[in-house]
């Protein structure tokens, strides 16, 4: 990862057909764009290539949540059960349709831990979001088991793991709907760009109506202005210029990954020869998307030495644990309740606190993440990089 180290021809081409039309919209214009449309193209080729029914284009991988979170009705006292090691898009998300992010640890899959997850399920929980982090998958298979048993949609972050699968499935069709990124550091990129799947078709109707305004989508003798509403939407949507490069990106996904693979296994090789070392665990290397390595020490202490020693050598990792975007401890806004809502929403309302967390409440991530060095695997690693990578892995 990410992408746009494989920009080419292929996507500059795409890029000037849509501008030769003159019509870089998704909707409407038909005559003038000889009935050609990119972005729903994208739509049926991301949903071909992940063996599901339906995707739903957005501009976004957070506005994608927020689309699935929205179209399976989750809202105001609800509760949204995610994990402590993500990016803040997944709990931001949450708290944007009025829900409540409630976190629960990562296990040495460095994502959500399933018996933990079923510790936090209440009442409240109207939905789950497991994240395959870094580029591998979730235990989802167990998770679907807890949602199932008592009932809670799952929604798969899996913004980070574009062509990743488990046991031969892609991961985000696993759950009623999974979630996609296509911005600047994700495996296949638009630019900026997001996309749902589902098999659902009606939870896909209501999404592909929610992200247009309410716009209902159905055929109408009067155009789109005279097209009715079913409920209230927003605007979340794609372009044709992100559409037409997504197609271009989707063609070599599957070769990314192949490259991103060899680079990973090189990476591994030396990381593994360290004294104490041990890999997260990947439950099907062969769905890896292989975009990030991740390795373990037996302690903190121990992990900042060698990352000292990686970064005296021009190649340090990086250590989540310390991460301020990815893991709790480290969100103090959201410790601290930083928002700029003058009644304090979505922390509180009218002045009292709805939801208040600690900073210690996940011990078990804290402990992982602390003793966790991570690479991310380049699709083109060249030569120098993998000389001064290999030679600082061995010192
Ligand atoms: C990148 C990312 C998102 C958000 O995607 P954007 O397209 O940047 O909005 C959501 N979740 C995870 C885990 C991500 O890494």
């Amino acid at each position: 990862m990410p992408g746009f180290e494989v920009f080419g021809e292929e996507e500059k081409r795409v890029v000037l057909e849509v501008f030769d039309t003159g019509v870089l919209f998704r909707y409407e214009f038909g005559p003038q764009r000889g009935d050609v449309y990119k972005v729903k193209q994208f739509e049926e080729a991301f949903a071909r290539y992940t063996g599901t029914g339906y995707a739903q284009a957005v501009t976004s991988g957070t506005a994608a949540l927020k689309v699935a979170l929205a179209a399976l009705g989750v809202g105001a006292g609800d509760e949204v059960i995610t994990q402590g090691f993500t990016f803040v898009a997944t709990w931001e998300a949450i708290f944007d349709v009025g829900a409540i992010p409630v976190f629960a640890e990562v296990d040495e899959t460095l994502n959500m831990d399933p018996i933990d997850l079923e510790k936090k399920i209440t009442d409240k929980t109207a939905a789950i979001i497991p994240v395959h982090m870094l580029g591998a998958p979730a235990r989802i298979e167990d998770i679907m088991v807890v949602a199932n048993r008592h009932g809670i949609p799952v929604i798969e972050d899996t913004a980070q793991a574009a062509g990743g699968r488990l046991h031969g499935k892609h991961l985000g069709t696993f759950g009623a709907c999974g979630t996609f990124s296509f911005d600047s550091v994700k495996t296949m990129t638009t630019g900026e760009g997001g996309m749902v799947i589902t098999g659902d078709e009606e939870l896909w109707r209501t999404m592909s109506e929610y992200q247009e305004h309410g716009h209902d989508h159905a055929v109408n003798p009067g155009g789109r202005g005279g097209e009715g509403r079913s409920f209230i939407g927003f605007n979340y949507r794609m372009m044709e210029l992100q559409g037409a490069i997504g197609l271009a990106q989707l063609a070599k996904l599957d070769s990314m990954i192949v490259e991103q693979k060899k680079n990973k296994a090189l990476l591994k090789d030396a990381a593994g020869k360290i004294a104490g070392v041990t890999f997260r665990e990947i439950l099907d290397e062969e769905g890896d998307s292989a975009t990030f390595l991740a390795f373990m020490l037996p302690d903190k202490e121990r992990a900042a030495q060698v990352n000292q020693v990686l970064k005296d050598n021009g190649a340090g990792a990086i250590n989540f644990g310390d991460n301020t975007w990815h893991f709790y401890p480290q969100w103090e806004h959201l410790l601290q309740g930083k928002t700029p809502c003058k009644n304090g929403w979505p922390f509180s309302t009218n002045g009292k606190r709805r939801v208040v967390y600690d900073p210690d409440a996940l011990p078990q991530s804290a402990g992982i993440m602390g003793r966790t060095l991570v690479y991310q695997v380049p699709i083109k690693l060249g030569e120098e990089q993998k000389n001064t990578m290999l030679e600082a892995l061995n010192k």
